[in-house]
C-alpha cells in the first residue's frame, strides 16, 4: 500500500470543507492519508481537524499567499512525503498537480470521478470517453467535488512545518474578480443562460432565480461570445469552466457537445428550451418545452414558495 497526501484545497483564511472530499477519496486506497496545508499562518490549519485526515501538516510559507505554480509545486514537494498526491480539480489544483507530478517525475491522472481496486476513471476527449487508469504507484491524481462524501474525524490538531521552497519569481497580488457573485466552480446549483435568453439584460431573471436558491449563474459561449456584458468567468464547457453541481438548469441552451463537456456529470440536469429536438435534452433529467419567458416566471414562483 502506497502512503497517500491530501493536498488541501484553500479559501483565503483556511482550508475549503471539499477538502473533506478528498481525504474521503484518498481513503479508497487504504490507511489514513496526511493532509498538507498549504498557509501563510499555521492556524489555517485548524478547520481541516475533523475531516479525516490521518495527520494534518500545517506547512507554512510567505509562497502560499498568493498562487504561483512553481512556487508552490516546489515548497509543496519539499514537505509532501513520497506517495500518491491527491488534490482538488479546481483550475488552480490541476495546475498544481500537473507541476508537482513533473517535479517528482510521477504520472498525473486530472479531474477523477470514481477511484475504486487502484483505479481511477477520468473523462478523455471532453467528456466524449472514460480512461481508466490502474495505479500501481506514486501517481497525483486530481479529483472533483460532488464525487466523494465528505470525511469525518480523524486528527484534529497540526504538526507544522516551517518552508521556503525554491523561489525565482512570486505573485505579489490577485486582483478580485469584478463579480461578487458566487462562482460556478464553486456552486452546488448552477443556473446557466445560452444565446436563447435573448439579449444580455435578460441574464437578470437568471440571476432572481439564483439568488433564491443559492445558485451561481453560468453561460455558454455563444452568450459570452456575443454579449460582452457576460463575462468569461461564466463560461461553461470546454473552453471555459468544468462544473459537478448537484443541480444544473441549462435555459435557451442548445447543448452543443462542447458545452455538454463541461457540465454533464452534474447530479441532476433540467433544461428549458423551446426546441422539442434541442440535444441537451437528451442529457436532462428533467425537461420542460417552453421558451423562458413562459417557464422562468412559472418555475421562480414555485422555488420562492418551496424555500419559504
Ligand atoms: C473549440 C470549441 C470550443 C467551444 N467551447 C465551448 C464552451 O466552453 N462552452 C460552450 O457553451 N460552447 C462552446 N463552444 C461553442 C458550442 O459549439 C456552441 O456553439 C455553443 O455552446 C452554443 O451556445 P448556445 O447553446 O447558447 O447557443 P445556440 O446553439 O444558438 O442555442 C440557443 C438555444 O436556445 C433556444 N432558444 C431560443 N430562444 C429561446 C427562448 N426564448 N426560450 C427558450 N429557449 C430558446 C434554441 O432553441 C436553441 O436550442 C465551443 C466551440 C468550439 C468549436
Amino acid at each position: 500500500m502506497t502512503e497517500t497526501i491530501v493536498i488541501a484545497e484553500m479559501t483565503t483564511n483556511g482550508v475549503h470543507p471539499s477538502t473533506a472530499e478528498l481525504i474521503s477519496a484518498a481513503m479508497t486506497f487504504g490507511g489514513e492519508p496526511t493532509l498538507v496545508v498549504p498557509c501563510t499562518d499555521a492556524a489555517h490549519a485548524d478547520s481541516a481537524a475533523d475531516m479525516g485526515a490521518g495527520s494534518i501538516l500545517a506547512a507554512k510559507s510567505d509562497v502560499f499567499a498568493n498562487y504561483d505554480a512553481a512556487a508552490w509545486a516546489a515548497a509543496i514537494d519539499g514537505v509532501a512525503p513520497a506517495g500518491t498526491i491527491i488534490t482538488a480539480a479546481s483550475p488552480q489544483s490541476k495546475d498544481l498537480a500537473a507541476r508537482i507530478a513533473a517535479k517528482r517525475n510521477i504520472s498525473v491522472v486530472q479531474d477523477a470521478v470514481s477511484i475504486q481496486n487502484n483505479t481511477v476513471t477520468s473523462p478523455v476527449y471532453s467528456g466524449k470517453a472514460m480512461q481508466s487508469v490502474a495505479i500501481n504507484g506514486p501517481t497525483v491524481i486530481s479529483v472533483r467535488s460532488n464525487i466523494f462524501p465528505a470525511a469525518t474525524g480523524g486528527a484534529t490538531s497540526a504538526s507544522v512545518l516551517d518552508t521556503t521552497g525554491n523561489i525565482a519569481t512570486s505573485v505579489q497580488e490577485f486582483m478580485a474578480r469584478a463579480s461578487q457573485r458566487l462562482d460556478v466552480s464553486e456552486a452546488n446549483i448552477i443556473i446557466s443562460g445560452g444565446r436563447g435568453m435573448g439579449n444580455p439584460d435578460n441574464f437578470s431573471h437568471l440571476e432572481a432565480i439564483a439568488d433564491t436558491i443559492g445558485a451561481a449563474v453560468g453561460a455558454s459561449r455563444a452568450a459570452v461570445d456575443t454579449w460582452e456584458q457576460i463575462p468569461h468567468s461564466m463560461q461553461v464547457g470546454q473552453t471555459g469552466k468544468t462544473v459537478n453541481p448537484n443541480l444544473y438548469i441549462a435555459v435557451g441552451i442548445s447543448g452543443a457537445i462542447q458545452h455538454l463537456a463541461g457540465m454533464r456529470s452534474s447530479k441532476y440536469i433540467v433544461a428549458i428550451n423551446k426546441d422539442a429536438d434541442a440535444p441537451i435534452f437528451q442529457h436532462a433529467d428533467y425537461g420542460i418545452v417552453a421558451t423562458w419567458e413562459e417557464a422562468l416566471p412559472v418555475l421562480h414562483e414555485s422555488l420562492k414558495a418551496m424555500m419559504g
